[in-house]
């Protein structure tokens, strides 16, 4: 929607930035230019879509550098389709805008439209509107009907596993904020994630139920542990899991910040990571470092799931630290809307 006086400059931001990014599909009948797009989903597949909104103040600093937010906001929806086992295809933009910039439309373009075709992903539509900055990005997938990896599978039994490492984007942020200088491999992470795309693909018929670590592994992992007891017809406490400390996957600076604050929330809780946590029975380890190295992406067990037999604690997160002994993490994640529950 437009007012008119906006509506040509918008139709020439549009026209100029928008309406031919990303790659070129041939499932793409329609794209940017009409009322809706129109897109052929293949039969025998299911469309799988998610949407993430990204503020400035919130989600990102408002200075942040317009190409690694453009990089961002899709690598974010693509994560989501990661991790149900869906193959990306098709985005809309819907972008809120202070002011018409051309250089910062330029740069944002440019790092949504290389991620865009890295991953084979057309932009297919999206609406612009004046205001405080604001991107929401809906992403698209492609998964063979009834084949999608859910929160929902978790067994008693699995190993917990996770991709890459943990925390680097928390670090990353904690610097920012405290004006410290943050180096080039860690401000990476936080502004320029990695969807684990062939990841997700990979471990379709393989994990029993996948996530990705947005929020925080304590509270995305919690989601796994809720939504498995309940897909089973379990109370919410019924499944449970336990995770080694000692065997999180962290980078030397994480591992260095644990060392000297021994506070664990930067892997746990301080979330932005879009790595991917599944769980896998356990029968399937042997598998996990020939995957890695097929991907060239680190996996590694953590933990496994527990029923409530084994002692499940409370909140269904049982920690062990190094020295064995058991602690119960207190961090929730990130909520826009903290309530009493
Ligand atoms: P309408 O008024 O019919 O909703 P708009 O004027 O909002 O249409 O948009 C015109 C066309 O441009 C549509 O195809 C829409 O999907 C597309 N579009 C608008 N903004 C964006 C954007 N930021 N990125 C990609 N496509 C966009
Ligand atoms: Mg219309």
């Amino acid at each position: 929607m437009a007012t008119p006086e906006a509506s040509l400059s918008e139709f020439t931001l549009i026209h100029t930035h928008f309406a031919r990014l990303g790659s070129v599909r041939g499932d793409v009948i329609r794209g940017v230019g009409d009322d809706c797009a129109l897109l052929r989903v293949p039969p025998e597949q299911e469309l799988a879509i998610s949407i993430d909104t990204l503020v400035a103040g919130i989600h990102f600093l408002a200075e942040t550098d317009p190409h690694g937010l453009g990089h961002k906001c899709l690598a974010v929806g693509l994560s989501d389709l990661a991790a149900m086992g869906a193959a990306p295809a098709w985005a809309t933009l819907a972008l809120t805008l202070p002011a018409a910039d051309e250089a910062w439309l330029g740069a944002f373009a440019e790092g949504f439209g290389t991620l865009a075709q890295a991953h084979g992903v057309a932009l297919v539509g999206g609406d612009t509107t004046h205001g405080p900055l604001s991107i929401t990005v809906q992403v698209h997938g492609l998964v063979p009907a009834g084949r999608a990896i859910r929160r929902s599978g978790a067994r008693p039994g699995d190993l917990v596993c996770v991709s890459g490492t943990l925390g680097d984007a928390g670090l990353a942020l904690r610097g920012l904020l405290a004006g410290d200088p943050v180096n080039g491999y860690l401000r990476a992470r936080l502004e320029r994630p990695t969807a684990r795309v062939t990841l997700g693909l990979a471990l379709r018929g393989l994990a029993t139920a996948m996530i990705d670590i947005s929020d925080g592994l304590a509270a995305d992992l919690g989601h796994i542990l809720e939504e498995s007891a309940s897909g089973r017809g379990l109370e919410a406490d019924q499944i449970g899991a336990e995770l080694r400390l000692a065997d999180l996957p962290l980078s030397p600076q994480v591992r260095d910040a644990i060392t000297r604050t021994q506070d664990w929330s930067l892997p746990l809780a301080a979330g932005d990571d879009y790595e991917l946590c599944f769980t896998l029975p356990p029968d399937q380890r042997d598998k996990l470092a020939a995957l890695s190295r097929r991907l060239d992406c680190p996996l590694t067990a953590i933990g496994r799931i527990l029923d409530k037999t084994e002692g499940a604690a409370p909140m269904g997160l049982t920690c062990r630290g190094p020295d064995g002994t058991s602690w119960t993490p207190k961090y929730a994640g990130f909520n826009h809307f903290p309530g009493p529950d």
